[in-house]
């Protein structure tokens, strides 16, 4: 499927953004809300694995070790251990270890906060520089550390775009970002994300998407197909 002519995606994804938050209201984005470098620590903590877990592993490390300085210093494998129900445990805590023993090493201290005053792509740039932090990962913490303009984007915001046609086909996740972030609305990035989410899970299902119930059938070439083939 070709993708949306850059030229109509802002409009459409104001579009779908106003579609969505008709369904499912506007999500509140509390941004300053964790330490930065906390987040750095979650977002590693949720590689190829659900939230749940992640979240598990997040309360065991944070329970073993509640300061980052204390954070800094475990060893390799006690940190393991107290992520180990998050998977990948070995990888990512010598991520974890890695990032906060560089940014120490830069910075003199563990905050995040020059982030700030870099411009978004020098922001990521920055981020997914460290081991275990790709272009979503950061885009998270952009987005929800910092209030940055960042658009992550995850399995459900991929398939669901795709099937809208606003991201080619073959993009993959950190393509249909870049693509997408400078065409969504001032201050959308957040509730568009969210709510693009909370669709894919409940409505745009990876199999048997329920197109007829979608508040987006409207503007979905994809729906149109699947409707039309349902119908006759
Ligand atoms: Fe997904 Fe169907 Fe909605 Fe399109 S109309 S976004 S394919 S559920």
């Amino acid at each position: 499927m070709m993708a949306a002519a850059v030229r109509g995606l802002s409009e459409r994804l104001r579009d779908v953004s106003g579609l969505l938050a008709r369904r499912f209201g506007r999500p509140e984005i509390c941004a300053h809300e964790t330490e930065p470098v906390r987040n750095l620590v979650l977002t590693i903590l949720s590689q190829n694995t659900t939230d749940a877990n992640r979240d598990r592993a997040y309360n065991l490390l944070t329970k073993r070790f509640p300061t980052i300085p204390a954070l800094a210093a475990a060893r390799p494998s006690e940190l393991e251990e107290a992520i180990r129900v998050g998977g990948l445990a070995q990888a990512k805590a010598k991520a974890i270890l890695g990032a906060l023993a560089r940014i120490r090493g830069e910075r003199g201290g563990y905050s995040l906060d020059f982030l700030r005053e870099m411009p978004l792509s020098e922001a990521r740039e920055y981020l997914t520089s460290f081991p275990g932090v790709g272009v979503k990962t950061a885009n998270i913490l952009l987005l929800f550390s910092f209030g940055m303009p960042a658009f992550p984007v995850d399995t459900h915001v991929l398939r669901v775009t795709k099937r809208l046609g606003l991201v080619r086909a073959t993009s993959d996740p950190a393509k249909a970002a870049l693509s997408l972030e400078p065409h969504v609305g001032a201050g959308d990035h957040g509730p568009l994300h969210l709510n693009l989410i909370r669709l894919g899970r409940e409505v745009c299902r990876p199999r048997n998407p329920l197109c007829a119930e979608c508040p987006l059938l409207t503007v979905c070439p994809e729906g149109a197909r699947n409707t039309k083939r349902r119908v006759s």
